[in-house]
């Protein structure tokens, strides 16, 4: 409240067509346009090169639809230097050619109106209605989740980079877009596959993804390898339990 009615004040005071921020950055890019020499090439249009003859840069300026090929006066709302040059050259003035919004127009605008002020609470009027009391708190089942949930192209870690931008490639049917177990085409098995399922028959098996999952806990059963292999620590598999 108090911080509107101060800028309002300072305003008021103000006198200048573009507030002073931008005018000091605007002063510095005007005499960074020394540098430059425009060459008018009809109408409103510029071309502008740089006085040093090593520097071979060249912008095309236009003053009335307010751009300049280096695109800084579209970003930031205020001419370039090469649009300095050129301006100078027509012999008008940069401040003419800012977006509005660096204008004290639009900062009486944004802090003209007032917030009002308010009495205190015990002077507000009272209204006839039950009272609002807060809605009950139920704990969700499941684990509370403790990493936030990010964006899909934000980056998880500052230190690994993720897989973005490929595509893998289906090896049985050579296809972009899928992998071997999502393909569309039914599965043809290779010879090297067939020698190691322990004579069972290839065909039969590798045609949809139970069967691979048949042959798998079926090897399980035979080797006595299994889940417990790596997947986490176990009660007795901790190094601190291995230690005492
Ligand atoms: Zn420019
Ligand atoms: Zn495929």
């Amino acid at each position: 409240m108090s911080r509107f009615a101060k800028k309002k004040k300072k305003t008021e005071k103000y006198e200048g067509t573009i507030m002073p921020k931008p005018k000091k950055r605007l002063d510095v890019i005007a005499t960074r346009a020394m540098e430059w020499q425009a060459r008018w090439a009809g109408g409103l249009k510029y071309e502008v090169s740089h006085k040093n003859r090593i520097i071979v840069e060249r912008f095309v300026v236009d003053l009335l639809a307010g751009t300049c090929s280096c695109r800084f006066w579209g970003l930031c709302g205020m001419p370039c230097p090469h649009a300095c040059c050129a301006i100078f050259e027509k012999g008008d003035s940069p401040e003419d050619y800012c977006n509005n919004f660096y204008s004290s127009a639009a900062y009486v605008a944004t802090y003209g109106n007032l917030v009002s002020p308010i009495n205190g609470e015990n002077m507000w009027p009272k209204v006839e209605c039950d009272t609002i009391i807060l809605p009950i708190f139920r704990v969700k089942p499941g684990r509370p989740r403790m990493v936030r949930i990010t964006e899909p192209n934000e980056n998880r870690s500052q230190t690994k980079l993720r897989r973005t931008g490929s595509s893998v490639t289906c090896s049985n049917c050579d296809q972009y877009g899928h992998n071997r177990r999502h393909c569309p085409d039914p599965i043809v098995s290779e010879p090297g596959l067939a020698a190691t399922t322990n004579g069972e028959d290839p065909n039969a098996a590798a045609d949809n993804r139970s069967g691979m999952n048949i042959r798998r806990s079926e090897r399980i059963r035979q080797t006595g390898v299994g889940r417990r292999r790596g997947r986490g620590r176990g009660k007795d598999s901790g190094r601190g339990r291995a230690a005492s």
